[in-house]
């Protein structure tokens, strides 16, 4: 839209100058112009006007190569007594040549230059846009800009189907009737049934919430439009409530049909909140657009309106009361099964190899999205490539998957040899609790490679998702988290900023065990956390507890992570030549498998190469021919900032 404003701006400019080009009238000074009347030397007409005077002149004056015969003379006529007297007097000498007055047109007395005439016409253009945009919505030349940007994906391009959508079987099911009614809408109106017009799509972003609307256009054979949220909200106040407008009538006439509104929160919010108060109008006749629109459904209008958002907790009351987005349907990250099923779709669209094991990647990726997963055997796929190989091998899953999740890993990154020595015993810590403790989720694999701004990982690999913790897990996670700086303290003789992330997901989840989870003896079976407190009036009858419960709550958080502490440096401590061994084998290797780890606290050497050969090779590979004593050192120069905390 505003591209528009400035191609259309330019190519009036364009023309202004191409036009000056084009009338290419010489000046020349008032007395060259006396001298060329009194000698004769014109020819046609002179045109006089208010500020100057244009003529021509006959072609027995010589004249430069490329100078015109046109000109004019800068000359206010009006100035001089007696001009036209003095004028007709001389010109009556040389029969031939006529003179002619010219007022000037109003707009040129207004606007002398042209340029300065288009810039004004597009400043009041802009800002009459600005404040009449919304009136302007129902045609002609300026409501055209009103007109809805969505894309009309039609049913060629509309080809996903449900095949195409894992792991979300409970969504796929719930709008089967959706389905239906695209399908075969005399089913429903012969019991009278009224069919949700409105469909909320609730979920993480990435969790294929776009995706399933497709499918249901796929599915029902019906076309698909589409727009966000953020396109809504455009620079031009008013314009989103007639592209609302615009959008349904377009819809209306190519029924049946889906509406699909991306974002809707962008323009869905609760009304009223938010901070100014003021700046929301256009937000807001966006949404009344929006409900004005659903609410005049016909019985005889086949669109179904999907809406798409991540945060349910901020959208306005107004969008899901009946007749609106009443049916809510949440699309959540996938279960494990879950994940296994998307992975196969898109496992299937690669060559994989006969060691790839689905089931084990799925497990490793608690968590990660449909769209992460998508990505993760894009990447798996990229890598495998990248070495040509024949097919995707499972390490290209696993390396594919840290990175999709760490970012990828920075074999280069220079760390220097205390860091690296820290981050060792802190990973070691970690992994070593993680094996021992027999109530924490298996170790998958541990390493100190650098990966996005941390300085080195410890992987679990949960045999299920969990949708309840037990007391005994939690402790168990509250030891592997503490592991890492237990083991800096007793190891190293210093303690790093690597544990911060360790120290909030461990704070975090004693929190949750002694407020929402009951799990503290002293304080018992109540919830203490709940209702957000009042921030500006914290007195103001909102507390749900005293002061004193307010201190024991605290001890008791302390409590429970002491007591990790506890049991955890005991653990260590018991434990002290297997941490040894173990830090020392990720010093050598930097990164060690479960099998691996457990050799090497059974004290067995284990076959693998180190990284100094790992560097070695690679180095070889992409310098072939030169010296090997050069190789492993990496040259690239110290520029990154000092390892962030590192969550695992
Ligand atoms: P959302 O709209 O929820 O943010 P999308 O539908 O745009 O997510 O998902 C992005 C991409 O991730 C999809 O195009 C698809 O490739 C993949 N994807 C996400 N969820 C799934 C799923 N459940 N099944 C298959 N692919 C998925
Ligand atoms: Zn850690």
């Amino acid at each position: 839209m505003f591209g528009w404003i400035i191609i259309i701006g330019l190519g009036l400019l364009l023309f202004v100058f191409i036009n000056r080009g084009l009338d290419s009238r010489r000046e020349i000074t008032a007395d060259q112009f006396w001298t060329y009347v009194e000698n004769g030397d014109l020819v046609g007409e002179l045109v006089i006007k208010e500020d100057k005077i244009e003529g021509t002149l006959g072609a027995n004056i010589q004249l430069r190569k490329g100078e015109s015969h046109k000109f004019y003379v800068s000359y206010n006529y009006t100035a001089e007594e007696n001009f036209d007297q003095r004028l007709r007097e001389k010109l009556a000498k040389h029969p031939g040549v006529t003179h002619r007055y010219q007022q000037r047109a109003w707009w040129e007395a207004l606007f002398p230059n042209l340029l300065v005439t288009v810039v004004i016409f597009f400043l009041i253009w802009f800002f009459l846009f600005r404040r009449i945009g919304s009136a302007a919505g129902g045609g002609g030349f300026l409501g055209g800009f009103g007109r809805s940007r969505h894309r009309l994906l039609n049913k060629e391009t509309t080809s996903v189907t449900f095949d195409d959508v894992a792991g979300i079987n409970e969504a796929k099911e719930e709008v089967g009737e959706v389905i239906e009614f695209l399908k075969n809408p005399r089913k429903f109106q012969r019991l009278g049934g009224r069919v949700p017009r409105g469909v909320l799509l609730i979920g993480e972003p990435g969790c294929g919430k776009t995706l399933l609307a497709k499918a249901i256009a796929g599915e029902a054979d019906v076309p698909f439009f589409s727009i966000s949220g953020s396109d809504f909200v455009e620079m031009f106040v008013g314009v989103g409530a007639s592209r609302v407008r615009d959008l349904f009538k377009q819809a209306k006439d190519s029924s049946p049909c889906i509406i699909f509104l991306d974002e809707i929160d962008a323009v869905g919010r609760r009304r009223g909140v938010g901070f100014g108060g003021g700046g929301h109008d256009e937000r807001e006749q966006t949404l009344n657009a929006i409900l004005v629109e659903m609410d005049g459904f016909g019985s005889s209008d086949q669109v179904i309106v999907i809406a798409a958002t991540n945060r349910m907790d901020v959208l306005d009351p107004a969008l899901t009361r009946p007749g609106r987005f009443d049916r809510q349907i949440s699309v959540p990250l996938p279960d494990l099964q879950g994940r296994y099923d998307i992975l196969k779709i898109y496992a299937a669209k690669v060559k994989c190899g006969p060691d790839v094991d689905l089931h084990r990647v799925a497990r490793g990726t608690p968590m990660f999205s449909g769209a992460d997963l998508a990505a993760l055997v894009n990447e798996a796929a990229i890598a495998a490539t990248m070495q040509n190989k024949e097919y995707v091998e499972q390490e290209d899953m696993e390396e594919a998957r840290d990175k999709v999740r760490w970012g990828r890993a920075r074999k280069s990154r220079v760390v220097d040899e205390t860091e690296k020595s820290i981050t060792a015993y802190h990973e070691a810590g970690h992994a070593l609790v993680q094996m021992l403790t027999e109530d924490a989720d298996p170790l998958h694999k541990v390493s100190i490679i650098p990966r996005g701004p941390m300085g080195g990982a410890t992987f679990s690999l949960p045999e299920k998702d969990r949708y309840i913790y037990t007391r005994r897990y939690c402790e168990a996670q509250l030891r592997v988290a503490l592991g890492g700086r237990l083991a800096e303290e007793l190891f190293c003789d210093d303690i790093s900023s690597g544990a911060a992330a360790d120290i909030a997901a461990a704070t975090d989840l004693a929190r949750k065990m002694v407020l929402d989870w009951g799990m503290s003896d002293r304080l018992g079976f109540v919830r203490y956390s709940g209702q957000q407190q009042n921030v500006m009036l914290p007195d103001l009858g909102n507390k749900e507890y005293s002061y004193k419960t307010a201190e024991t709550i605290d001890t008791e958080i302390k409590a429970v992570i002491d007591r990790a502490y506890e049991n955890t440096r005991k653990l260590l401590e018991e434990n002290r030549t297997q941490m040894g061994n173990l830090a020392q084998a990720l010093l050598k290797y930097e990164t060690l498998d479960a099998q691996e780890a457990k050799q090497i606290i059974e004290g067995k050497a284990i076959d693998k190469p180190t990284m100094t050969d790992l560097l070695d090779r690679e180095h070889a590979k992409s310098f072939p021919g030169e010296l090997k004593a050069q190789a492993g050192v990496p040259d690239t120069p110290k520029a990154d900032l000092p390892p962030l905390p590192e969550p695992g």
